[in-house]
């Protein structure tokens, strides 16, 4: 028989989290009106995760794994575990408890009432630390001016899809996935649920400032060209400085030949300026041209090293990626 619910969680290295998750799940798995199946995807943890995962399973067979390779990051965790489910409803959350599963009855309600994508909206960050409220206040701003399509701000993966929408994602063949992204690019009946983010149950941060900031570059780059013409507008008015300063030294010339602003400053400045506004625009069209080059040669999205729970044929290792 068929699960109705599947929900999808990326771990990496939270044999702190693991059995308190687990226990708080469960609970609300068991409340549910459907046959629920918990995917845990495990993304090449090196600590005890893994044979944590081993154990729930075998008291467990809701629980189903994966196990990456290695480390894919967050984002091609969901992306695998999103490849095998087969609900009708799928929910993604964290493994930390900062998404309360007790929510979860709230999203399937919104569900009921016809909506495809029910995604849960942050409203207060209050436990986190301003390091990581101010540069991610800044970022959803900006991509919500930049993106072509609309991303809503504040949200994070949490969020319940309807298996339409997830079949759409499994077909998207894109590496650099921000799945917000990708989501909000479906359309369909979208919808929101405030909720409090609540702190990390328990372990470190998997998301360094590094892997943050790399999540932020591919949503920006993933969703909007404006950057590219950035560089233009930019190129253009340098130009217009550059033609300005022309007659400017032409005028000095005849009518103040010892004007010293003719001289050596304006000149290390002009080409200090001209020389910044080429590297950078070097380094924007980098971003993009790095990520075509990642598409092109289509490597597989992941390695699968271990699975466990699914008995049909994809739990053959060969039919991966
Ligand atoms: N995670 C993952 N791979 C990574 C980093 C994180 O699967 O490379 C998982 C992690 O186990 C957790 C979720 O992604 O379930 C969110 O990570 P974290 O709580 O560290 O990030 P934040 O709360 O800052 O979004
Ligand atoms: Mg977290």
């Amino acid at each position: 028989m068929h699960p109705k619910y599947s929900f999808v969680i990326p771990v990496y290295n939270e044999e702190d989290t693991l059995r308190e998750m687990y226990r708080r799940i469960s609970a609300v798995m068991d409340r549910m009106d459907g046959l629920v199946e918990l995917i845990l995807v495990n993304d090449g943890s090196r600590d005890r995760t893994l044979s944590l995962l081993r154990d729930l399973h075998e008291k467990d067979s809701r629980l189903c794994y994966l196990s990456l390779a290695r480390n894919f990051g967050h984002q091609i965790a969901v992306t695998a575990g999103l490849n095998f489910i087969r609900g009708q409803a799928i929910v993604v959350l964290d493994a930390d408890l900062q998404d309360p599963p007790e929510l979860i009855p709230l999203l399937v309600e919104k569900w009921k009432q016809g909506y495809q994508i029910v995604y849960a909206q942050r409203t207060q960050r209050r436990k986190e630390s301003w390091v990581k409220r101010l540069p991610a206040y800044v970022f959803y701003r900006l991509l919500r001016r930049l993106a072509d399509i609309d991303i809503p701000p504040d949200t994070g993966d949490f969020c319940l899809m309807d298996r339409q929408v997830v079949d759409v994602l499994n077909k998207m063949p894109e590496r650099n996935r921000y799945i917000r992204g990708l989501r909000s690019w479906v359309g369909l009946q979208q919808t929101s649920i405030p909720y409090e983010r609540d702190p990390r149950f328990a372990g470190e941060v998997k998301y360094t400032f590094r892997k943050s900031l790399s999540l932020a570059a591919d949503g920006l780059v993933s969703f909007s060209k404006l950057p590219l013409r950035l560089s233009t507008y930019v190129g253009l008015l340098a130009a217009l400085v550059a033609m300005l300063m022309a007659v400017l030294v032409f005028y000095w010339r005849i009518v103040a030949p010892t004007s010293p602003l003719t001289g050596f400053a304006t000149i290390m400045i002009a080409i200090f300026f001209l020389g910044a506004v080429q590297l950078v625009s070097i380094g924007i069209l980098g971003e993009y041209v790095g990520r075509i080059y990642e598409e092109v040669k289509g490597r597989p999205l992941y390695v699968l090293s271990e699975v466990a729970g699914f008995n049909d044929a994809r739990s053959s290792l060969n039919d991966q990626g």
